[in-house]
């Protein structure tokens, strides 16, 4: 019999890019491990799109382990216009925003770029700082128009065109779910995406029109809220009780919010999070250096182990798989930090206060058992994921929740999920045929071997009906 090799409890997500993108590459990260592909909207066109995805599938399919898509659509992003070359700005200049291009009376001698939003003027007051680049230029207010904000230089760099615009603090007046949004979402659905991040989600009503939508179109995916502003924390539980999971997007995070508060943040929300049984997942600059360097830096290694520590679902790259020289050794060194971190306590975690209604304290008991009995796994049978889900939001110290669906919508789907293993299973008309069929896939592929000890969750078991029940089986 194979042995399988231990399992990762923590997940890893990859963006796509030039990178990550070709079949060879992709099948060296699917087969490393890799359970998420992003695909970032922001830069993205359609034709790529759907190129993408059905490529992900076919290699999917041909190494046999399906991986889940996320596609991450841009939101209410402000941005600057285009510039013929990029503008050398000087500590100290006079510099102005425009809404309305060409229609400005500022005088030839101060410079100017045009914005994709014209509330900015109005939403903005004197004395606000406007943040360009991902935060690399600074500026201050000093006046507004009806057409145009006029602003201080406070750090210099060269400005060029489409660039992304932060304006910390400020209660930005943009539809949630834009036009663009809207195009993207349906061509995502269309090819079977498993997963939509909404960027900047600032309230639950967001969510609502988004998950409406997905509804609208038939689509079954999941939505993974990104909190990047200050609005999404001091809405963040209202936020985390609509949505099926949240991004900690610490890119814009740490732009609109003070840099200090960043890692209260993270722990807030993850904990936030698993109070109310969703996923989440740590994203941004996580092995930011591997963009360039083979081995990532001593302070990355730690933050990785401290998402780990705090039983994040899952860790995410970005720059270090679109653009970066390492895509494969990325994956590897998550992998690495993951499993070895997965080993070390604290396991004592505080109750989590979603565990509501019979079904859920079942599970709980069984992820009890769990830690009763080292060495076990958990096993279930899930249609739609609900069973896997509530396990795996009950953060079983080290029992790996072996999954059993007969979706492979619900496979891809459970790829998020801390600790769970999702397996495709032909459910039976007897259940205890299936329980069967699941012991002898586990024993085929080396996940368990004959005396090893499995908790069973599962509401299928019957004389003549369901029954909720735990088991202790002994594999034989
Ligand atoms: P982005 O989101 O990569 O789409 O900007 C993530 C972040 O802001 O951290
Ligand atoms: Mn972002």
């Amino acid at each position: 019999m194979p042995t399988a090799p231990s399992l990762r409890r923590t997940k890893i997500i990859f963006t796509l890019g030039p990178a990550s993108q070709t079949e060879e590459m992709l099948e060296k990260l699917i087969l490393a491990g890799a359970d998420v592909a992003r695909l970032n909207m922001a830069h993205g066109n359609h034709e790529w799109t759907r190129m993408v995805i059905r490529r992900i599938r076919a290699v999917s399919k041909r190494v046999g382990r399906e991986i889940a898509i996320m596609m991450d659509i841009k939101g209410p992003e402000i941005r600057t216009g285009d510039v013929d070359s990029p503008i050398e700005l000087k500590v100290g200049e006079t510099f102005d925003f425009t809404v309305k291009p060409g229609d400005r009376e500022g005088g030839e001698e101060i410079r100017s770029v045009n914005v994709n939003y014209k509330d900015i003027v109005n939403d903005i007051k004197i004395g606000d700082i406007v943040l360009v680049d991902s935060g690399l230029m600074r500026f201050e207010v000093l006046d507004k128009q009806d057409n145009h904000i006029r602003c201080k230089v406070l750090t210099p760099g060269a400005l060029s065109s489409r660039r992304h615009i932060n304006l910390p603090g400020v209660k930005v007046n943009l539809p949630a779910f834009t036009e663009k949004d809207r195009l993207d979402t349906l061509v995502g659905i269309e090819e079977g995406i498993d997963f939509v991040a909404l960027s900047f989600v600032r309230e639950a009503q967001d969510i609502v029109q988004l998950r409406k939508f997905l509804t609208d179109h038939n689509s079954k995916a999941k939505i993974i809220s990104k909190i990047e502003d200050q609005t999404a924390i001091a809405n963040l539980d209202e936020i985390i009780n609509e949505t099926d999971s949240l991004m900690v997007a610490r890119g814009d995070l740490g732009i609109e919010c003070p840099l200090e508060d960043l890692p209260v943040i993270q722990r807030r929300a993850v904990k936030a999070c698993f109070n109310a049984g969703k996923p989440v997942i740590i994203a941004t600059h996580t092995l930011e250096s591997m963009i360039s360097s083979p081995v990532p830096t001593r302070a990355e290694i730690t933050d990785v182990a401290n998402a780990v520590y705090e039983k994040a679902d899952c860790v995410m790259l970005s720059g270090e798989t679109t653009v970066g020289k390492y895509p494969l050794e990325c994956v590897q060194t998550l992998d690495r930090i993951a499993r070895r971190i997965e080993q070390e306590g604290p396991f004592v975690f505080a109750e989590p206060t979603f565990v509501k209604g019979d079904k859920l304290k079942l599970l709980h008991a069984a992820v009890q058992l769990a830690h009763q009995m080292p060495d076990t796994g958990l096993l279930t049978f899930t249609r739609q994921g609900n069973m896997a889900g509530g396990l795996a939001a009950l953060r079983p110290n080290l029992a790996p929740i072996y999954a059993m669906t007969n979706s492979v919508e619900t496979l891809r789907q459970l790829r998020l999920l801390r600790s769970v293993e999702p397996f495709l299973l032909e459910h039976q008309a007897h259940p205890n045929r299936t329980v069967e069929g699941a012991l002898a896939l586990l024993t085929k592929t080396g996940h368990v071997k004959v005396g090893d000890k499995l908790i069973v969750a599962t509401d299928m078991i019957t004389a003549e009906r369901l029954v909720d029940s735990i088991q202790l089986r002994v594999v034989i």
